[in-house]
């Protein structure tokens, strides 16, 4: 066992005991009411209408929904299964074109305990699945676009972690991690420390919808404490980095949230900047994710696989 494996462990378990706090002092958490699988999984393919398909479900549900619905809609897909110390799950993985560069597109199914998981990550699935009906029209003939859905990521990246182990990457041109997609009209990448040609394709994606740098999309360096599965990428040497979407009128607030995350911790009975007011909670509910920003990421993604492709 690498000592990065208990880093990300302990890491995991700092998560899950700060959600409990916080989730403990908004009082015992509602009953949730996921909507009836059968019926998100034969109803309209809209990245919001799909995000009921995770949506206030518990990990065993949320996981065993994505494989009904890639199953459903007869999409070939690769299972990792993992068990490890630290805990077990199933990793889905979905190809589209081919040629020997892949983009890896990752969303994580699981959420931690007592939150209905709608911006984290059932959101970020949706989009994924989305964009995967988008691509299935007309594949890219020169790039290999990976899904992966990993389980664990809130046991500090431990689905991806199994994955990279399993499938040391090769032919990875880079990776993005949707995290927090659903709320807000501006694009951020994080983690990025260095510009990298992926990032080079990831500007020029955005920027050719009209986006621009420090105002409509915001590139961000290491981020303490948070972090996702992208990670586990970026320690195999891949350019790898986060993706979320957050208000424009927060970024100045959440600036400072994330980038002094302990003095945040502390002070979280005051006001959290929004994602972040919902993040981990049981308020992370389907009623706070915005149908436009997920349409929003799905169309950037779509316009990043093209310039990716184009490369
Ligand atoms: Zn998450």
């Amino acid at each position: 066992m690498a000592l990065r494996d208990l880093v990300y462990f302990a890491r995991g378990r700092v998560n899950r005991t700060m959600s409990r706090l916080l989730t403990r002092r908004a009082g015992p958490p509602p009953a949730f009411t996921p909507a009836p699988l059968e019926t998100v999984v034969a109803g309209p393919r809209t990245p919001l209408a799909l995000t009921r398909l995770l949506e206030s479900r518990d990990n065993a549900a949320r996981q065993a929904a994505v494989a009904r619905y890639l199953s459903a809609r007869g999409v070939p897909f690769a299972r990792h299964p993992f068990a490890t110390f630290e805990g077990s799950g199933e990793n889905f993985a979905v190809d589209v074109g081919g040629g020997d560069r892949t983009l890896v597109l990752i969303a994580h199914h699981d959420a931690v305990p007592a939150s209905p998981g709608a911006n984290d990550n059932a959101a970020s699935v949706a989009i994924l699945l989305t964009l995967l009906e988008r691509l299935a029209v007309a594949p890219p003939s020169r790039l290999r676009v990976r899904l992966l859905f990993p389980a664990c990521e809130e046991l500090g990246y431990l689905g991806a972690r199994a994955y990279v182990r399993a499938t040391p990457p090769s032919g990875v041109v880079g990776v993005l991690s949707l995290e927090l997609c659903g709320i807000g009209d501006t694009l951020a990448v994080w983690d990025a420390t260095a510009e990298t040609p992926f990032l080079g394709a990831v500007r020029a994606a955005f920027e050719s919808l009209g986006r621009r740098a420090d105002e409509s999309y915001h590139v961000v360096g290491k981020i303490p404490v948070f972090g996702s599965d992208h990670r586990a990428f970026a320690a195999a040497g891949v350019p790898a980095y986060g993706l979320s979407v957050v208000p424009a009128a927060e970024a100045d607030a959440l600036r400072q949230f994330v980038l002094s995350p302990v003095k945040s911790a502390i002070s979280a009975v005051k006001r959290r900047p929004v994602p972040f007011d919902t993040y981990h909670t049981r308020h992370d509910a389907l009623t706070t994710v915005d149908g436009a920003a997920l349409d929003m990421v799905t169309q950037s993604l779509e316009t990043l696989v093209a310039a990716v492709a184009a490369r």
